[in-house]
């Protein structure tokens, strides 16, 4: 770390503690070029980034915000609830380990795309066509055919199903 007295690139730690309640480490510096000594404190970074929204307006992140849209996806489909609560827990854990203080609004709506791919492809469909903005059905098709290269026949069913409603103007 630079020395805040003569600007030297170089200093050396002469001390080393934990402090706080141990969630600290408290470093006691020296710069070998004017003999300055200071104090550094290390600490772990955990904090949830703000979200950055599409107007540019920053808002907190918000977990049970998060959950809630989840949920509303996830209505009526076979996932139990700890399962949706795993899902939310790997992306608050992914948002903090990132290290980021500001996240877009996208990157959590394709964290949420990414679990909910895993858990059950309709609430996907579901949470995709409104975070996309689909302009079209076309697109919303070409989604779901995507999708149904890869899942179970009976989830490739249910995908068809909720076309189906969707171009009888459901
Ligand atoms: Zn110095």
């Amino acid at each position: 770390m630079r020395c805040p007295f003569c600007g030297a690139q170089d200093t050396k730690v002469v001390d080393s503690r934990l402090a706080g309640e141990g969630d600290q480490v408290r470093r006691r510096r020296k710069c070998e070029l004017c003999g300055e000594r200071f104090t550094t404190y290390e600490t772990v970074e955990l904090n949830l980034p703000r979200i950055v929204k599409r107007d540019g307006s920053r808002v907190p992140f918000d977990g049970q915000k998060l959950r809630a849209g989840m949920m509303r996806a996830l209505e009526k489909r076979p996932v139990s609830t700890e399962q949706m609560d795993l899902a939310v827990a790997r992306i608050q854990r992914s948002l903090m380990s990132s290290g980021e203080s500001e996240v877009p609004a996208l990157r959590i709506g394709e964290l949420v795309m990414d679990e909910l791919r895993q858990l059950d492809p309709v609430a996907y469909v579901r949470f995709a066509s409104v975070y996309r903005h689909f302009e079209d059905v076309a697109a919303f098709r070409e989604e779901i055919e995507r999708l149904e290269r890869q899942p179970s026949p009976e989830a490739s069913r249910q995908q068809l199903d909720l076309l189906n409603d969707l171009e009888s103007g459901d």
